[in-house]
């Protein structure tokens, strides 16, 4: 390789149902160093095994990369397609003697000696061929096999580093000879270790969620799953702070992908994922809330949320979570109370009532309702609690929920009144 090449990177899905994170994370770590190199990354779908992949396995992997924006720079490919150029490069060895039959197969001979390479993660890897048999390249109903497609593939899409599961260092040695056999030239390998559940066994489904589409249903940002990942082995320094996928391609470096298996903890993912919905805009995070949302967001609605949302993401670890507590937002007065806030609600009625006049007369400002609620505590000596008990409950239906003046803020000079006035 010459150092003029422009890098191009690939992921290999076999569509086998949803998309497995730690094929997500494949894949970002592809994605950024084709960027970090001005290079081109590419998505190739192993269709070759017709039973699995069915045009909903497919999907998922289109949609998977969707959502994440790892979207790749030319069409996506798809591995039965190139059938005839696999079928014609076993030959091609069965002529230059570099493959026999074996029955209706076609398999090939493992030459004499031993293959090293560098791998770009793991170091120096050396395999003796003694420990290598011979292998089938096409299989006796005349279909290629997984190391002839792959290799071919990427020869023909001139990728220039293979970054895949470290589930796949003992093929290299296989593809790297069929690459000499054929006169390719041989890519350069990187192999991410694997991610694994608090248990150390190769996360799956048994550890709970583990696919992206799981994450997406569950309320987690792309972008906050996206970081995640990327700590799983690589994101350095300062994981506490959100990062755009282009500054982590500025960074991006592969010598700095640990070697040791990853282990997946879903409590910091729900951290990240706090961070990120703390950090998104209101109008970005009503468009995330959508799907989750108790009722369609309306113009009234939307507007409520688009102040209201500012004091409740910070607690919310995700989209559901958000959701219920922005609900009552949504809800029309009056309320059916529960035990508590009818409590509340009786015993504060004549403080409702002075407030209700209070209110009427003030700025609809966060500065001015704090001053009115600070006056009208002082004047008519009482706790904060006092006033902040009935005043939440009246508001929202329920005895918990963000700032009183928040909740007004958010439901307007009209709404909050006329909720209080159906109460007082
Ligand atoms: N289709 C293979 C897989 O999903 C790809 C292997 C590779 O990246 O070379 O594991």
């Amino acid at each position: 390789m010459t150092t003029h090449t422009q890098v191009r990177t690939r992921i290999a899905p076999s569509p086998t149902g949803k998309m497995h994170i730690g094929t997500a994370r494949t894949a970002l770590f592809n994605y950024l160093f084709a960027r970090h190199h001005n290079g081109v990354f590419l998505v190739r779908i192993e269709d070759t095994d017709k039973e699995r992949s069915t045009a909903e396995n497919t999907d998922f992997i289109k949609d998977a990369f969707n959502w994440l924006s790892l979207e790749p720079d030319e069409d996506y490919t798809q591995q039965s397609h190139n059938q005839e150029a696999h079928i014609a490069a076993a030959h091609k060895l069965l002529n230059e003697g570099k493959a026999y039959k074996d029955g209706d197969a076609i398999r090939f001979t493992i030459p004499a000696g031993s293959t090293t390479w560098t791998d770009l993660i793991q170091g120096e890897i050396t395999v003796q061929h003694t420990q290598l048999e011979d292998f089938v390249l096409l299989r006796s109903d005349g279909t290629p096999t997984y190391h002839l497609g792959v290799v071919a593939d990427d020869a023909a899409q001139q990728i220039t580093h293979v970054i895949r599961g470290d589930d796949h260092i003992n093929n290299t040695p296989k593809q790297i000879l069929l690459y000499q056999a054929l006169g390719y030239t041989v890519p350069a390998f990187a192999h991410v270790p694997l991610i694994h559940g608090p248990d150390g066994a190769k996360l799956s489904k048994r550890h709970g969620a583990a696919s992206v589409q799981e994450y997406r249903d569950a309320g987690y940002l792309a972008d906050a799953l996206s970081h995640y990942l990327m700590m799983l082995s690589w994101l350095p320094g300062d994981h506490n702070t959100p990062i755009t996928l282009d500054v982590a391609a500025q960074q991006f470096n592969l010598k700095d992908v640990k070697k040791g298996p990853a282990s997946f903890d879903a409590a910091k993912l729900e951290s990240i994922n706090n961070l990120y919905l703390r950090e998104l805009d209101n109008a970005a995070l009503i468009t995330a809330l959508v799907p989750f949302y108790p009722t369609t967001i309306t113009g009234t609605i939307h507007q409520r949320l688009s102040t209201g949302l500012s004091d409740l993401k910070s607690r919310a670890k995700t989209l559901p979570e958000l959701a219920t507590a922005a609900a009552f937002y949504a809800d029309e007065a009056p309320f059916t109370f529960d035990e508590k806030s009818q409590a509340a609600i009786e015993q504060g009625q004549p403080i409702l009532r002075a407030l209700t006049s209070a209110l009427a007369t003030s700025e609809w400002t966060r500065d001015a309702l704090d001053n009115c609620l600070a006056t009208f505590v002082e004047s008519q000596e009482i706790k904060f609690k006092h006033l902040g008990m009935p005043l939440r409950a009246a508001l929202t239906g329920h005895a918990g929920g963000p700032s009183v003046v928040g909740i007004m803020l958010a439901l307007g000079k009209q709404e909050t009144l006329s909720r209080l006035e159906l109460v007082k």
